[in-house]
């Protein structure tokens, strides 16, 4: 087995982040899962006595990150991987959807991941040596009508997540995007904020996504355990790629969508070659 690492896990009562830090857990890694309860916290430390590290973290608490991961290096010793999971998903038609619910979905999946990274920066930059793994979304490749805000904030997560890596790569870190497609997590249960419905208009359109997502909800093809395996070989990986997509469905949505583009530009190709000067 290979040495032993310690990995900061965000959003880990649930989901892809509970599954990796049990994965890790039972690999004899070392685990500093945040969550957001008290009762979560009891939850999280008992997966093993010792290695399993809580910490109570609302990641969009902004000013509390820093100060968590000066504890985390100094109590637990120094990070090697940062895994940004916590995260959720509003859906809403956006002419229906408050900007409020938009800020609220920037401030969890963007804002709070890109705190926890800067939080970890100086010291991974100080050794030389690290690894971030954000969990974005197929939605951070295709979109979908009704989860707009959502789809925006993996779409600005990849961005800056592929920005990211190359601006840390020379000081020996790494950054990986894991992208998933559809997993049987709580996101498209009791971790979804829906916005409700005021616009006939789209409800030919709208209707039948929001009734088919919760349908599949519980039912999904991903098997999170699987992903969890799959980002535990990452961290040990010497050349880690800065873009990874997960389950058979982000991986064929992501190609279609990719072959769209590409006929769009050809198509355009003409008009967008016009506008140079000579
Ligand atoms: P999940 O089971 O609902 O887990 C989400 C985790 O994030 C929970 O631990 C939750 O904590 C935590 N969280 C939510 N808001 C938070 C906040 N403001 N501060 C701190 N923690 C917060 O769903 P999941 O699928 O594992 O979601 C993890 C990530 O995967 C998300 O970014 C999601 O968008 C992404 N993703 C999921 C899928 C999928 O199909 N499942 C696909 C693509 C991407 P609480 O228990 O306190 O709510």
């Amino acid at each position: 087995m290979s040495p032993s690492k310690t990995l900061l896990i965000t959003g880990t009562s649930s989901g892809f982040g509970r599954a990796l830090a049990q994965e890790a857990l039972a690999k004899g890694h070392r685990v500093v899962g945040t969550v957001r309860t008290q009762q979560a916290l009891h939850e999280f430390q008992a997966l093993a006595s010792g290695t399993a590290v809580g910490r109570i973290l609302d990641v969009t608490d902004f000013d509390a990150i820093d100060e968590i991961v000066a504890d985390v290096e100094e109590t637990v010793g120094p990070i090697d991987a940062l895994v940004n999971s916590a995260g959720y998903g509003h859906e809403g038609i956006l002419e229906e959807s408050p900007l409020a619910e938009m800020r609220r979905q920037f401030d969890v999946n963007v804002f709070g991941a890109v705190a926890m990274m800067k939080a970890v920066l100086p010291y991974m930059r100080r050794r030389r040596k690290g690894h971030i793994l954000n969990i974005t979304s197929m939605g951070g490749y295709i979109t979908m009508p009704g989860i707009a805000y959502y789809c925006g904030s993996k779409f600005a997560l990849e961005g800056i997540s592929e920005t990211l890596a190359k601006e840390v790569q020379p000081l020996g870190i790494a950054i990986t995007a894991i992208a998933p497609g559809s997993f049987r997590t709580d996101w498209a249960g009791r971790s979804m904020v829906r916005t409700p419905r005021s616009i006939p208009d789209y409800d030919e359109l709208f209707d039948p996504i929001r009734e088919a997502r919760q349908q599949k909800s519980g039912k999904q093809l991903g098997d999170p355990s699987k992903a969890a395996q799959v980002m535990l070989e990452l961290i040990t990986h010497d050349s880690p790629p800065a873009h990874l997509l997960l389950g058979s469905d982000a991986l064929e949505l992501v190609r279609q969508k990719l072959s769209q583009l590409t006929a769009e530009l050809n198509q355009w190709e003409a008009i967008s070659r016009s506008t140079d000067g000579c």
